[in-house]
Protein backbone atom coordinates (compact mmCIF):
# COMPACT_ATOMS: atom_id res chain seq x y z
CA UNK A 1 0.00 0.00 0.00
CA UNK A 2 1.36 3.10 -1.06
CA UNK A 3 0.84 6.94 -1.78
CA UNK A 4 0.71 5.83 -5.56
CA UNK A 5 -2.76 7.26 -6.74
CA UNK A 6 -1.87 6.02 -11.08
CA UNK A 7 -2.54 2.20 -10.60
CA UNK A 8 -6.39 3.03 -9.23
CA UNK A 9 -7.83 5.00 -12.50
CA UNK A 10 -10.51 3.00 -13.64
CA UNK A 11 -9.06 4.19 -17.54
CA UNK A 12 -10.71 1.34 -20.00
CA UNK A 13 -7.75 0.97 -22.03
CA UNK A 14 -7.45 -1.31 -25.64
CA UNK A 15 -5.31 -4.25 -26.16
CA UNK A 16 -2.25 -3.56 -28.45
CA UNK A 17 -3.81 -4.73 -31.36
CA UNK A 18 0.06 -6.57 -33.20
CA UNK A 19 2.76 -7.06 -31.81
CA UNK A 20 5.87 -4.46 -31.45
CA UNK A 21 6.48 -3.29 -35.16
CA UNK A 22 4.87 0.20 -34.34
CA UNK A 23 5.94 2.34 -31.31
CA UNK A 24 2.07 3.32 -31.32
CA UNK A 25 -0.19 1.05 -32.55
CA UNK A 26 -3.78 2.14 -34.01
CA UNK A 27 -2.63 5.78 -32.78
CA UNK A 28 -2.96 7.24 -36.51
CA UNK A 29 -5.27 10.63 -36.98
CA UNK A 30 -8.43 8.44 -36.96
CA UNK A 31 -7.41 8.51 -33.04
CA UNK A 32 -9.10 11.62 -32.90
CA UNK A 33 -12.79 11.20 -32.38
CA UNK A 34 -13.42 14.41 -30.54
CA UNK A 35 -16.94 15.02 -32.71
CA UNK A 36 -18.91 18.17 -32.28
CA UNK A 37 -16.48 18.69 -29.27
CA UNK A 38 -13.39 19.78 -30.96
CA UNK A 39 -11.87 20.21 -34.45
CA UNK A 40 -8.31 18.14 -34.61
CA UNK A 41 -6.50 21.39 -34.20
CA UNK A 42 -8.05 22.04 -31.47
CA UNK A 43 -6.42 19.03 -29.65
CA UNK A 44 -2.96 20.01 -31.15
CA UNK A 45 -0.33 20.97 -27.98
CA UNK A 46 2.24 23.66 -28.06
CA UNK A 47 4.18 22.40 -25.18
CA UNK A 48 4.34 19.23 -23.58
CA UNK A 49 3.60 19.13 -19.67
CA UNK A 50 6.92 18.09 -17.10
CA UNK A 51 7.57 14.19 -17.40
CA UNK A 52 8.18 11.80 -14.66
CA UNK A 53 9.40 8.32 -14.28
CA UNK A 54 7.61 5.40 -12.63
CA UNK A 55 9.69 2.44 -12.11
CA UNK A 56 7.26 -0.93 -10.30
CA UNK A 57 8.85 -3.75 -8.43
CA UNK A 58 5.80 -6.06 -7.69
CA UNK A 59 6.28 -8.48 -5.36
CA UNK A 60 5.83 -8.56 -1.56
CA UNK A 61 6.43 -11.14 1.36
CA UNK A 62 2.37 -11.77 1.39
CA UNK A 63 -0.54 -10.19 -0.64
CA UNK A 64 -3.03 -8.02 1.93
CA UNK A 65 -6.55 -8.70 2.16
CA UNK A 66 -7.41 -5.26 0.99
CA UNK A 67 -4.74 -4.77 -1.66
CA UNK A 68 -5.83 -4.63 -5.28
CA UNK A 69 -2.46 -3.29 -6.61
CA UNK A 70 -0.75 -4.84 -9.15
CA UNK A 71 1.74 -7.01 -6.36
CA UNK A 72 2.48 -10.96 -6.17
CA UNK A 73 4.27 -13.00 -3.78
CA UNK A 74 7.61 -14.42 -4.89
CA UNK A 75 7.81 -18.19 -5.31
CA UNK A 76 11.33 -19.91 -5.62
CA UNK A 77 11.14 -21.92 -8.45
CA UNK A 78 11.37 -25.54 -7.34
CA UNK A 79 10.29 -24.78 -3.27
CA UNK A 80 6.78 -24.55 -2.42
CA UNK A 81 7.03 -21.75 0.24
CA UNK A 82 6.13 -18.57 -0.58
CA UNK A 83 6.75 -15.36 1.53
CA UNK A 84 11.18 -14.43 0.75
CA UNK A 85 12.41 -11.65 -1.13
CA UNK A 86 13.27 -12.35 -4.72
CA UNK A 87 16.50 -14.41 -5.19
CA UNK A 88 19.61 -12.30 -6.25
CA UNK A 89 19.33 -13.38 -9.55
CA UNK A 90 15.26 -12.61 -9.61
CA UNK A 91 16.78 -8.98 -9.00
CA UNK A 92 19.34 -8.87 -11.66
CA UNK A 93 16.64 -10.53 -14.06
CA UNK A 94 14.29 -8.04 -13.44
CA UNK A 95 16.29 -4.92 -13.33
CA UNK A 96 18.17 -5.51 -16.78
CA UNK A 97 14.46 -6.37 -18.44
CA UNK A 98 13.40 -2.79 -16.56
CA UNK A 99 16.53 -1.10 -18.30
CA UNK A 100 15.56 -2.82 -21.82
CA UNK A 101 12.02 -1.40 -21.31
CA UNK A 102 13.30 1.71 -21.02
CA UNK A 103 15.90 1.58 -24.03
CA UNK A 104 12.57 0.22 -26.33
CA UNK A 105 10.60 3.30 -24.88
CA UNK A 106 13.25 6.34 -25.16
CA UNK A 107 11.94 7.44 -28.82
CA UNK A 108 9.10 8.40 -27.41
CA UNK A 109 10.45 10.74 -24.87
CA UNK A 110 13.46 11.73 -26.64
CA UNK A 111 15.00 14.94 -25.28
CA UNK A 112 12.65 15.14 -22.35
CA UNK A 113 13.94 15.99 -18.87
CA UNK A 114 12.50 13.99 -16.11
CA UNK A 115 11.45 15.74 -13.41
CA UNK A 116 11.01 12.83 -10.62
CA UNK A 117 11.45 9.27 -10.07
CA UNK A 118 9.39 6.96 -8.47
CA UNK A 119 9.92 3.54 -7.47
CA UNK A 120 7.30 2.18 -6.67
CA UNK A 121 5.38 -1.96 -6.27
CA UNK A 122 4.79 -4.23 -4.58
CA UNK A 123 7.66 -3.85 -1.74
CA UNK A 124 10.75 -1.81 -3.25
CA UNK A 125 12.17 -2.73 -0.37
CA UNK A 126 12.56 -6.00 -1.02
CA UNK A 127 14.98 -5.38 -3.49
CA UNK A 128 18.88 -4.72 -2.50
CA UNK A 129 20.47 -1.42 -2.14
CA UNK A 130 22.96 -2.58 -4.91
CA UNK A 131 20.15 -3.38 -7.18
CA UNK A 132 18.34 -0.10 -6.77
CA UNK A 133 21.90 1.63 -7.15
CA UNK A 134 22.82 -0.17 -10.06
CA UNK A 135 19.15 0.47 -11.51
CA UNK A 136 19.63 4.09 -10.42
CA UNK A 137 22.68 4.27 -12.78
CA UNK A 138 21.22 2.83 -15.59
CA UNK A 139 18.80 5.30 -15.69
CA UNK A 140 20.79 8.60 -15.50
CA UNK A 141 22.84 7.32 -18.59
CA UNK A 142 20.05 6.94 -20.27
CA UNK A 143 18.07 9.79 -19.80
CA UNK A 144 18.63 13.70 -18.71
CA UNK A 145 17.21 13.81 -14.76
CA UNK A 146 16.59 17.45 -13.50
CA UNK A 147 20.14 18.44 -11.08
CA UNK A 148 16.87 18.24 -7.89
CA UNK A 149 15.29 15.13 -9.21
CA UNK A 150 13.24 14.21 -6.79
CA UNK A 151 13.45 9.99 -6.01
CA UNK A 152 11.00 8.18 -4.06
CA UNK A 153 11.07 4.51 -3.43
CA UNK A 154 8.54 2.92 -1.12
CA UNK A 155 9.42 0.96 2.08
CA UNK A 156 7.69 -1.75 4.17
CA UNK A 157 8.94 -1.82 7.91
CA UNK A 158 8.28 -5.71 7.85
CA UNK A 159 11.05 -5.56 5.11
CA UNK A 160 13.13 -3.17 6.91
CA UNK A 161 16.64 -4.28 8.63
CA UNK A 162 18.96 -1.87 10.03
CA UNK A 163 20.89 0.49 7.89
CA UNK A 164 19.03 -0.78 4.74
CA UNK A 165 17.70 2.78 4.47
CA UNK A 166 21.06 4.22 4.74
CA UNK A 167 22.27 2.10 1.83
CA UNK A 168 18.93 3.24 -0.39
CA UNK A 169 20.02 7.04 0.59
CA UNK A 170 23.76 6.38 -0.44
CA UNK A 171 22.30 4.46 -3.77
CA UNK A 172 20.50 8.01 -4.83
CA UNK A 173 17.05 7.58 -3.30
CA UNK A 174 15.89 11.22 -1.60
CA UNK A 175 12.72 11.02 -0.51
CA UNK A 176 11.49 7.20 1.45
CA UNK A 177 7.53 6.56 1.91
CA UNK A 178 6.66 3.85 4.33
CA UNK A 179 3.86 2.40 4.34
CA UNK A 180 3.35 1.97 8.04
CA UNK A 181 -0.92 1.81 7.65
CA UNK A 182 -1.34 1.86 11.95
CA UNK A 183 0.71 1.78 14.74
CA UNK A 184 -1.81 -0.20 16.88
CA UNK A 185 -0.98 -3.97 16.72
CA UNK A 186 -4.53 -5.50 16.53
CA UNK A 187 -5.29 -3.05 13.09
CA UNK A 188 -2.33 -4.22 11.76
CA UNK A 189 -3.47 -7.95 12.38
CA UNK A 190 -6.88 -7.01 10.55
CA UNK A 191 -5.26 -5.50 7.77
CA UNK A 192 -2.76 -8.69 7.07
CA UNK A 193 -0.09 -6.67 7.43
CA UNK A 194 3.20 -8.05 7.61
CA UNK A 195 4.99 -6.12 10.33
CA UNK A 196 3.81 -4.61 14.27
CA UNK A 197 3.76 -1.21 15.61
CA UNK A 198 7.22 -1.72 16.97
CA UNK A 199 8.78 -2.07 13.86
CA UNK A 200 6.41 0.66 11.93
CA UNK A 201 8.09 2.80 14.74
CA UNK A 202 11.29 1.77 14.55
CA UNK A 203 11.46 1.87 10.73
CA UNK A 204 9.60 5.46 10.88
CA UNK A 205 12.68 6.60 12.91
CA UNK A 206 15.13 5.00 10.75
CA UNK A 207 14.01 6.89 7.82
CA UNK A 208 14.11 10.31 9.36
CA UNK A 209 17.80 9.81 10.17
CA UNK A 210 18.39 8.98 6.86
CA UNK A 211 16.43 11.25 4.52
CA UNK A 212 16.00 14.60 4.54
CA UNK A 213 11.79 14.45 3.30
CA UNK A 214 10.28 11.27 3.32
CA UNK A 215 6.51 9.82 3.71
CA UNK A 216 4.26 8.05 6.19
CA UNK A 217 0.93 6.02 5.01
CA UNK A 218 -2.06 5.25 7.45
CA UNK A 219 -5.11 4.42 7.01
CA UNK A 220 -8.92 5.05 8.81
CA UNK A 221 -12.03 3.69 9.05
CA UNK A 222 -10.18 0.31 9.77
CA UNK A 223 -11.91 -3.06 11.19
CA UNK A 224 -13.42 -2.12 14.90
CA UNK A 225 -11.45 1.62 14.59
CA UNK A 226 -12.86 3.84 16.67
CA UNK A 227 -12.16 7.70 16.40
CA UNK A 228 -9.96 7.15 19.77
CA UNK A 229 -8.22 4.53 18.18
CA UNK A 230 -7.51 6.55 15.24
CA UNK A 231 -6.31 9.77 17.68
CA UNK A 232 -3.67 7.38 19.36
CA UNK A 233 -2.62 6.86 15.33
CA UNK A 234 -2.19 9.77 14.44
CA UNK A 235 -0.86 11.22 17.92
CA UNK A 236 2.16 8.41 17.42
CA UNK A 237 2.51 9.64 13.40
CA UNK A 238 2.76 13.35 14.15
CA UNK A 239 4.99 12.89 16.82
CA UNK A 240 7.46 11.11 14.81
CA UNK A 241 7.50 14.68 13.01
CA UNK A 242 6.51 13.60 9.17
CA UNK A 243 7.29 16.16 6.37
CA UNK A 244 4.48 14.49 4.55
CA UNK A 245 1.43 11.89 5.25
CA UNK A 246 -0.86 10.45 3.12
CA UNK A 247 -4.11 9.20 4.94
CA UNK A 248 -6.42 6.83 3.42
CA UNK A 249 -9.96 5.72 3.81
CA UNK A 250 -10.16 2.12 3.58
CA UNK A 251 -11.68 0.99 0.56
CA UNK A 252 -13.38 -2.84 -0.36
CA UNK A 253 -11.96 -3.16 -3.68
CA UNK A 254 -13.26 -6.01 -6.02
CA UNK A 255 -10.84 -8.62 -6.49
CA UNK A 256 -9.57 -8.75 -3.27
CA UNK A 257 -9.79 -11.09 0.09
CA UNK A 258 -11.62 -8.44 1.91
CA UNK A 259 -14.33 -8.51 -0.78
CA UNK A 260 -14.76 -12.12 -1.06
CA UNK A 261 -14.60 -12.01 3.35
CA UNK A 262 -15.67 -8.14 4.34
CA UNK A 263 -14.03 -7.93 7.54
CA UNK A 264 -16.51 -7.27 10.96
CA UNK A 265 -17.34 -4.04 12.27
CA UNK A 266 -16.10 -1.36 10.09
CA UNK A 267 -16.70 1.70 10.94
CA UNK A 268 -19.80 3.34 9.03
CA UNK A 269 -20.04 6.79 6.73
CA UNK A 270 -20.57 9.30 9.65
CA UNK A 271 -18.07 7.51 11.86
CA UNK A 272 -15.16 7.87 8.87
CA UNK A 273 -16.39 11.57 8.31
CA UNK A 274 -15.95 12.30 12.06
CA UNK A 275 -12.26 10.35 11.55
CA UNK A 276 -11.49 12.41 8.45
CA UNK A 277 -12.19 15.85 10.58
CA UNK A 278 -10.04 14.55 13.18
CA UNK A 279 -7.31 14.13 10.83
CA UNK A 280 -7.58 17.43 9.18
CA UNK A 281 -7.50 19.30 12.86
CA UNK A 282 -4.64 17.04 13.94
CA UNK A 283 -2.58 17.44 11.01
CA UNK A 284 -3.16 21.24 11.00
CA UNK A 285 -2.26 21.59 14.63
CA UNK A 286 0.74 19.71 14.23
CA UNK A 287 1.90 22.48 10.83
CA UNK A 288 0.93 20.16 8.19
CA UNK A 289 -1.34 21.21 5.41
CA UNK A 290 -3.65 19.32 2.92
CA UNK A 291 -3.15 19.71 -0.42
CA UNK A 292 -4.62 16.83 -1.68
CA UNK A 293 -7.36 14.75 -0.56
CA UNK A 294 -5.53 12.24 0.61
CA UNK A 295 -2.21 13.86 1.22
CA UNK A 296 -1.08 16.84 3.99
CA UNK A 297 2.67 17.93 3.86
CA UNK A 298 5.22 20.59 5.76
CA UNK A 299 6.18 23.64 3.37
CA UNK A 300 8.52 22.57 1.40
CA UNK A 301 7.88 18.74 1.19
CA UNK A 302 4.92 18.10 -1.17
CA UNK A 303 5.14 15.19 -3.40
CA UNK A 304 6.61 16.08 -7.00
CA UNK A 305 5.60 13.41 -8.15
CA UNK A 306 2.28 13.07 -7.57
CA UNK A 307 2.01 16.63 -8.09
CA UNK A 308 2.73 16.13 -11.55
CA UNK A 309 0.25 12.76 -11.93
CA UNK A 310 -2.43 14.92 -10.21
CA UNK A 311 -1.96 18.19 -12.82
CA UNK A 312 -2.56 16.10 -15.81
CA UNK A 313 1.63 15.64 -16.78
CA UNK A 314 3.53 12.90 -18.17
CA UNK A 315 4.73 10.40 -16.64
CA UNK A 316 6.34 6.90 -18.37
CA UNK A 317 5.93 3.76 -16.44
CA UNK A 318 8.38 0.84 -16.42
CA UNK A 319 7.80 -2.51 -14.81
CA UNK A 320 4.93 -5.27 -14.40
CA UNK A 321 1.84 -3.40 -15.08
CA UNK A 322 3.05 0.07 -15.10
CA UNK A 323 0.85 2.69 -16.14
CA UNK A 324 2.33 5.40 -18.61
CA UNK A 325 0.89 8.75 -19.94
CA UNK A 326 2.77 10.64 -22.80
CA UNK A 327 2.16 13.64 -24.30
CA UNK A 328 2.74 14.02 -28.13
CA UNK A 329 2.30 17.52 -30.58
CA UNK A 330 -0.94 15.71 -32.18
CA UNK A 331 -2.37 13.01 -29.62
CA UNK A 332 -1.90 12.09 -25.91
CA UNK A 333 -1.34 8.41 -25.77
CA UNK A 334 -2.26 5.64 -22.55
CA UNK A 335 -0.10 2.41 -22.09
CA UNK A 336 0.09 -0.36 -19.56
CA UNK A 337 2.62 -3.25 -19.76
CA UNK A 338 2.36 -6.54 -19.24
CA UNK A 339 0.68 -7.40 -15.82
CA UNK A 340 1.80 -10.78 -14.65
CA UNK A 341 5.80 -10.48 -13.86
CA UNK A 342 6.97 -13.68 -15.93
CA UNK A 343 4.86 -12.52 -18.61
CA UNK A 344 6.05 -9.10 -18.31
CA UNK A 345 10.17 -10.67 -18.08
CA UNK A 346 9.13 -12.84 -21.36
CA UNK A 347 7.60 -9.98 -23.41
CA UNK A 348 10.46 -7.77 -22.65
CA UNK A 349 12.68 -10.32 -24.28
CA UNK A 350 10.89 -10.65 -27.24
CA UNK A 351 10.26 -6.24 -27.27
CA UNK A 352 6.56 -6.17 -26.32
CA UNK A 353 6.43 -4.76 -22.85
CA UNK A 354 3.52 -2.94 -23.73
CA UNK A 355 0.23 -4.82 -23.58
CA UNK A 356 -2.35 -2.30 -23.98
CA UNK A 357 -2.46 1.05 -25.48
CA UNK A 358 -4.87 3.76 -26.38
CA UNK A 359 -5.08 7.26 -27.24
CA UNK A 360 -7.32 10.24 -24.45
CA UNK A 361 -9.73 11.23 -27.00
CA UNK A 362 -10.60 14.59 -27.21
CA UNK A 363 -14.43 14.06 -25.84
CA UNK A 364 -12.95 12.44 -22.78
CA UNK A 365 -9.75 15.17 -22.17
CA UNK A 366 -11.85 17.32 -19.90
CA UNK A 367 -12.92 14.80 -17.19
CA UNK A 368 -9.35 13.06 -17.04
CA UNK A 369 -7.66 16.56 -16.88
CA UNK A 370 -10.29 17.45 -13.71
CA UNK A 371 -10.46 13.93 -12.19
CA UNK A 372 -6.98 14.44 -10.73
CA UNK A 373 -6.67 17.74 -10.72
CA UNK A 374 -9.75 18.44 -8.74
CA UNK A 375 -8.32 16.37 -5.87
CA UNK A 376 -6.12 18.97 -5.18
CA UNK A 377 -6.96 21.60 -2.57
CA UNK A 378 -5.75 24.33 -4.67
CA UNK A 379 -7.31 23.55 -7.70
CA UNK A 380 -5.96 23.46 -11.15
CA UNK A 381 -5.14 26.20 -13.61
CA UNK A 382 -7.54 27.14 -17.05
CA UNK A 383 -4.38 28.02 -18.73
CA UNK A 384 -2.79 24.48 -17.71
CA UNK A 385 -6.57 22.83 -18.82
CA UNK A 386 -5.68 24.80 -22.49
CA UNK A 387 -2.19 23.60 -22.29
CA UNK A 388 -1.95 20.18 -21.24
CA UNK A 389 -5.14 18.80 -23.29
CA UNK A 390 -5.05 21.17 -26.21
CA UNK A 391 -8.74 22.42 -25.74
CA UNK A 392 -10.18 25.64 -25.55
CA UNK A 393 -11.62 26.50 -22.12
CA UNK A 394 -14.86 27.44 -22.95
CA UNK A 395 -15.82 24.00 -23.80
CA UNK A 396 -15.73 23.86 -19.90
CA UNK A 397 -18.18 26.23 -19.25
CA UNK A 398 -21.28 24.48 -18.68
CA UNK A 399 -20.13 22.24 -16.88
CA UNK A 400 -18.16 24.61 -14.81
CA UNK A 401 -21.34 26.51 -14.37
CA UNK A 402 -23.21 23.53 -13.25
CA UNK A 403 -20.71 22.89 -10.70
CA UNK A 404 -20.96 26.60 -9.22
CA UNK A 405 -24.73 26.19 -9.01
CA UNK A 406 -24.69 23.24 -7.23
CA UNK A 407 -22.16 24.91 -5.12
CA UNK A 408 -19.48 22.22 -5.78
CA UNK A 409 -16.96 24.51 -6.96
CA UNK A 410 -14.72 27.81 -6.85
CA UNK A 411 -14.00 29.32 -9.83
CA UNK A 412 -12.04 32.91 -10.03
CA UNK A 413 -12.32 33.06 -13.67
CA UNK A 414 -8.44 31.82 -13.77
CA UNK A 415 -8.28 28.61 -11.38
CA UNK A 416 -10.96 26.25 -10.40
CA UNK A 417 -11.03 24.18 -7.31
CA UNK A 418 -13.41 22.17 -5.21
CA UNK A 419 -15.45 23.42 -2.36
CA UNK A 420 -15.61 22.12 1.01
CA UNK A 421 -18.86 20.67 -0.51
CA UNK A 422 -17.39 19.61 -3.65
CA UNK A 423 -14.40 18.23 -1.28
CA UNK A 424 -17.31 15.80 0.05
CA UNK A 425 -19.05 15.07 -2.98
CA UNK A 426 -15.91 14.69 -5.13
CA UNK A 427 -17.31 12.02 -7.23
CA UNK A 428 -20.39 13.90 -8.15
CA UNK A 429 -18.37 17.34 -8.81
CA UNK A 430 -15.82 14.96 -11.63
CA UNK A 431 -18.66 13.18 -13.09
CA UNK A 432 -19.93 16.88 -14.40
CA UNK A 433 -17.16 17.16 -16.81
CA UNK A 434 -17.77 13.27 -17.92
CA UNK A 435 -18.39 13.12 -22.08
CA UNK A 436 -21.85 13.91 -22.67
S1 LIG B 1 2.42 -4.49 0.98
FE1 LIG B 1 1.29 -2.94 -0.23
S2 LIG B 1 1.47 -3.62 -2.37
FE2 LIG B 1 2.07 -5.38 -1.07
S3 LIG B 1 0.19 -6.58 -0.84
FE3 LIG B 1 0.28 -5.20 0.93
S4 LIG B 1 -0.87 -3.35 0.29
FE4 LIG B 1 -0.42 -4.53 -1.57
Amino acid sequence: MSERPGPRRPIPIAPVPAPAGSATPGMGHSAHTGGALATQAEGALTALPPLSLYVHLPWCLRKCPYCDFNSHVWRAPDAPAAGAKPDAATQTRYRQALVRDLEAALPQIWGRTVHSVFIGGGTPSLFEPEQVEALLADIRARLRLEPACEITLEANPGTFEAQRFAAYSRAGVTRLSIGVQSFDDRALAALGRVHDGAQARAAVQEAAACFDTWNLDLMYALPGQTVDDLDRDLETALALKPPHLSIYHLTIEPNTRFALQPPPQLPDDDSAYAMLDRIIEATTAQGLSRYEVSAFSRPGHRCTHNLNYWRFGDYLGLGAGAHSKLSFPDRLVRQVRWREPRAYLEAVERGQAVSNESAITLEDRPFEFMLNGLRLIEGVSLRAFHERTGLNVALLEPALQRAVAQGLLVHDGLQVRASERGLDFLSDLQALFLPG
